[in-house]
């Protein structure tokens, strides 16, 4: 199949590197020249395990290549997938990158006569593919093409840090459909995966895909309302309360005779809360297209607010250990919104920084080992190149995102050269590591350092 792509960035590109893999002949459009060269010179703009190696290996079948001419792109291909932002305005998304995209497609196809479907992947709200996006298309292409072109919605559920392994063997396709024959088109994209491919209609496969992350950030918000709870109740371990949790039959897949964990107990977890560039726009989004129909989402709003208030939690956590953030140098180890990203978008380690500095601290250094200390701009910390030159003469590191190479450090010599060896583990990332005695080690959801004291008990029934 040949297949265009608009939008060259985390979605557009692994979709296009592992189509191409699978065998389509695949071109990545993207406005940004910058982006397509660095794309055509066998590399990815932003960091992704194995998508360089892949992006090489398609280029050099000549199965693959970037390009800002769309027009040629889409008239080569017979699907056209739109993989391009959808960034969260004050109302929900904004959805001008996917109508102009889909308006540029559609001049593409107004004298195009060959069969075509328009596939939107960027994340969008129920409505918008047979609402916004289909008039923009047809307006441009014209009433004649709606005979020959199909729309479909083909959600994408990769997540950032394993994209290419994700893409290739998904858990799931899901394809919202304008007419059978469009996407059974789709669907022959994925002929060689095993998963289950979900055939229906447009508003639905749209719906999956923004109930899938709102279930995820529930469950994040869940997990720290309790670890909040925790940290408030002396003695009590979010993570030993969570593993007792996890042990539930109905949370446990058994495989060959075992019992297997799913993955989905990663997020049944105390942390620092989800960032990203999805959960917290998706749910945003949701939450904003219930209220133009007049429906409450309590549930979504208090995985918001729950959200909202963890950075903040953790730097209560951080102020409490070093007594005061008035001039204290504090050194945060992660900035990405999680292991195996560079990606920093709404990443909860720069709320952690942010509220240590609005609560005074003096100096706040930042070492991530995806993100270069040239990205100083989009971070208010000191970007250093090692974790020794952060945490040197810190009061305290905040662990903010979950690298495992934070566990293999060398505790001792870092603790040694820090004010005070106060760690503060936003993510419990260091769970099971063995600090060296001087280090205080300070887990998320955890009160179990301070003295046991009496609880509260409820109040004693009044006689009336
Ligand atoms: P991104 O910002 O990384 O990439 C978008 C790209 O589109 C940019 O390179 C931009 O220059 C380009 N672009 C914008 N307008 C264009 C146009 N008219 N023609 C050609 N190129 C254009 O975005 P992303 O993270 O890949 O997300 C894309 C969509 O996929 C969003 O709706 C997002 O919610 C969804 N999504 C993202 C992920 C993820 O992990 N990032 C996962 C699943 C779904």
């Amino acid at each position: 199949m040949n297949v265009a792509i608009i939008g060259t960035g985390y979605v557009g590109l692994v979709t296009g590197a592992c189509l191409a893999s699978l065998g389509h002949r695949v071109v990545c459009v993207d406005v940004r020249q910058d982006v397509v060269d660095t794309v055509n010179r066998g590399e990815a703009p932003f960091f992704e395990a194995g998508l360089p190696e892949l992006i090489k290996a398609q280029l050099a079948a000549g199965r693959f290549a970037a390009t800002t001419d769309l027009a040629s792109a889409v008239t080569g291909a017979d699907i056209t997938c739109i993989a391009v932002g959808t960034p969260s305005t004050a109302h929900g998304i904004d959805l001008s990158y996917v109508t102009s995209a889909a308006a540029l497609v559609g001049d593409a196809l107004r004298s195009h006569l060959r069969r075509h479907v328009v596939v939107v992947k960027s994340t969008v709200i129920p409505g918008s593919t047979d609402g916004a996006v289909r008039d923009a298309l047809f307006a441009h292409a014209g009433p004649a093409a709606a005979a020959r072109v199909g729309l479909c919605a083909n959600p994408e559920f990769l997540r950032e840090g394993s994209a290419v392994s994700d893409f290739l063997t998904p858990d799931r396709i899901v394809i919202g459909e304008s007419d059978e024959e469009a996407g059974s088109l789709v669907a022959s994209l994925y002929e060689s995966f095993t998963c289950p491919i979900v055939r229906t209609s447009i508003r639905n496969a749209e719906l999956i895909k923004y109930t899938s992350n709102s279930l995820l950030a529930l469950l994040v918000s869940f997990s720290n309302e309790i670890a909040s709870l925790c940290e408030a109740i002396p003695g009590a371990d979010a993570d030993t309360v969570m593993d007792g949790v996890h042990l539930d039959r109905r949370l446990t897949m058994v495989h060959d005779g075992l019992a297997v964990r799913p993955e989905i107990l990663s997020f049944l977890r105390g942390g620092s809360g989800f960032g990203g560039s999805c959960l917290p726009k998706d749910v945003t989004a949701l939450r904003a297209f219930a209220r133009t129909l007049g429906v409450a989402t309590p549930m979504l709003d208090a995985t918001v607010d729950v959200n909202n208030s963890r950075p903040g939690q953790i730097v209560d956590l951080v102020e409490r250990a070093v007594g005061g953030l008035n001039g204290r140098t504090i050194a945060v180890l992660g900035v990405a919104f999680k292991a195996g990203t560079d990606d920093l978008r709404e990443s909860a380690a720069l709320k952690v920084i942010e509220q240590l500095r609005a609560r005074g601290a003096g100096e706040v250094r930042a070492y991530d080992p995806a993100v270069s200390p040239n990205r100083a701009g989009q971070v208010e910390a000191i970007l250093t190149r090692t974790p020794m030159e952060a945490v040197v003469n810190a009061d305290a590191v905040v662990i903010a995102t979950a690298w495992p190479e934070f566990r293999e450090l060398d505790w001792g010599a870092l603790a040694q050269a820090m004010r005070a060896a106060i760690v503060v583990d936003g993510r419990n990332a260091l769970s099971g590591v063995s600090l060296p005695p001087v280090v205080r080690y300070i887990k998320v959801g955890t009160a179990a350092n301070t003295p046991l004291a009496a609880l509260p008990t409820s109040p004693s029934r009044s006689p009336n």
